[in-house]
């Protein structure tokens, strides 16, 4: 690989030839010396043509995946809202500065990533994954959830309490899963416990221990150890989170008597859907809403599939509720209308509704009124998902996204008019202060995190089952063209992606919230 960068003097770290074939720009009006250059070089046998702007000279070096990193430059790193040449120095994994002069000398004698014309932002912070380890490992693991992660620009996940055995609902459950985790990590890892009928004096010893906060079912949650809670139960949990900070989220569907008794065709997927009506979410939100008002606790919907609810959140949010909500790649880039029979690839619940609703999502998205985009990535085995009768009734419900989801996002945004920074305004900042990790992760500031996804938002690519790293290859998302492709993901200035390679080592580190920043009273 050949990585070329503007430095004084030529220097070149292996055996290359360089043919100049042309001036292509000149300065003082076609007069003065030559700007840029057209030359060939040559590096282990392969021909590369590359123009070259402002060129003084080459360097080539050989940085890859695994390098640890103290600088990058690139004709284009978001800076504040703009986005524009920089050059961004990193000490000790935090970034140290970002300098408007890309071609600025480098005070330390690391490794600069020179990156062209890729576009250079803060790496993707994607606070709902179902990783599954451990206890239902065959379903997704630690390893190559997080591999899966790097190669879609994603530098921290915030991993779900529910789907792994045990279930993370108590603080010995809590230290098993991060003996589970540890060592297998290629980006930052933060935890989300869980709250089911009975555990509420775990809460605290948990928030001690550094979950990021909690998350509750108000209806079945699919798998048997997680059981949901309560009107009752809530009261409880409440009155144990008043005054942690912490939040508490809602997987937001309830029970309700239905209209009609199902009876359709189990392998349309209309059947499923009219099985999960809006009104589920609804009487599930306007509970939350109630207890959020009530008791001044965090709260936060989980995957938002019903714009019919926006309306009471909206409402709640007015009359002081500290109330935030996501939606999911999913609702916003696939339709019921879409879904052919038999492609349980496509369950999840609630579930992904029609194109009316999804544009409402976009809305209330650039309303504001939905604060960030997850994936909800939650795989399973190919089995589970009961391909050979295509019943939707029987297959497990979950989508497998997380390498996708800035391209996902990105494909259909970019033609709604929303910019970089909305991209990662919704993936990266409003995530991380969910998870109040908002002091060092989530965007492009000195003295945060060095966590960086380079992109090429132009770049057109198909998902196949060869450039999928989650653990199964099945996604609703297979064969699909999607705009905008990661080129390296650097996390705490580690590269632990490049060019379709990965670190040889699992870098990443235990995210759990520092005990100062809770109430001594805990
Ligand atoms: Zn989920």
């Amino acid at each position: 690989m050949l990585y070329v960068s503007q430095q004084q003097s030529w220097q070149v770290n292996k055996p290359l030839s360089l043919k100049v074939n042309s001036c292509i720009r000149r300065t003082q009006s076609g007069k003065g010396p030559c700007r840029t250059v057209a030359f060939t070089a040559l590096a282990d046998g392969t021909e590369t043509s590359i123009a070259l702007n402002s060129l003084t000279s080459i360097r080539v070096s050989d940085m890859e995946a695994g390098s640890t990193v103290s600088a990058i430059r690139s004709q284009r790193v978001l800076v504040g809202e703009e986005i524009q040449p920089a050059l961004i120095t990193i000490k000790e994994g935090k970034i140290h500065s970002i300098l408007p002069d890309p071609g600025a000398a480098l005070n330390t004698a690391g490794e600069v990533l020179d990156v062209g014309n890729s576009l250079v932002m803060p790496g993707i912070v994607d606070c709902h994954v179902h990783v599954n380890e451990p206890g239902r490992t065959d379903w997704e693991g630690y390893w190559t959830a997080t591999r899966a992660a790097a190669a879609g620009g994603v530098t921290t996940i915030v991993d779900m309490p529910l789907n792994s055995i045990p279930p993370t609902t108590t603080l010995q459950n809590l230290h098993t899963k991060l003996q589970a985790a540890a060592g297998q990590c290629f980006v930052d890892t933060a935890f989300w416990g869980g709250v089911i009928p009975g555990n509420q004096l775990e809460l605290r010893p948990m928030i001690r221990a550094g979950v990021v906060g909690f998350k509750c079912f108000l209806i079945h949650s699919g798998v048997d150890e997680f059981p949901h809670v309560s009107d009752s139960d809530l009261h409880k949990v409440m009155r144990q989170l008043q005054g942690t900070g912490t939040v508490l989220l809602f997987h937001a569907e309830k029970e309700v008597p239905q209209l009609l008794e199902e009876d359709g065709d189990p392998s349309e997927y209309s059947t499923f859907l009219r099985s999960r009506p809006d009104v589920m979410e609804l009487e599930a939100i306007r509970t939350v809403t109630e207890l959020c008002l009530r008791y001044q606790v965090r709260c936060h919907i989980v995957h938002l599939s019903s714009a019919q609810s926006l309306e009471v959140i909206r409402a709640a949010r007015l009359a002081g509720a500290p109330l935030t909500v996501e939606t999911t790649h999913h609702y916003l880039t696939l339709s019921a209308e879409d879904i052919p029979p038999r492609a349980t690839q496509f369950k999840c619940c609630p579930p992904i509704r029609g194109t009316a609703n999804q544009e409402q999502l976009w809305s209330a998205l650039r309303a504001g009124d939905i604060d960030m985009v997850v994936s909800d990535h939650s795989p399973c085995t190919p089995s589970l998902k009961q391909l050979d009768s295509g019943d939707f009734s029987q297959a497990w419900g979950g989508i497998s996204s997380l390498q996708f989801g800035l391209s996902l996002f990105w494909s259909s945004a970019s033609k709604r008019g929303f910019s970089v920074p909305d991209v990662v305004r919704l993936l990266c900042k409003k995530p991380a202060l969910l998870c109040r990790l908002g002091n060092r992760k989530g965007s492009l500031t000195p003295g945060h995190d060095a966590d960086l996804v380079i992109w090429d938002p132009e770049k057109e690519f198909t998902v196949t089952e060869d450039n999928i790293h989650h653990k199964h290859k099945l996604t609703p998302y297979l064969g699909r063209t999607l705009c905008g492709e990661v080129k390296g993901t650097v996390v705490r200035g580690n590269l632990v992606y490049f060019d379709g390679s990965f670190s040889p080592q699992a870098v990443g580190q235990h995210l759990l919230l520092e005990q100062i920043r809770t109430p001594a009273a805990l």
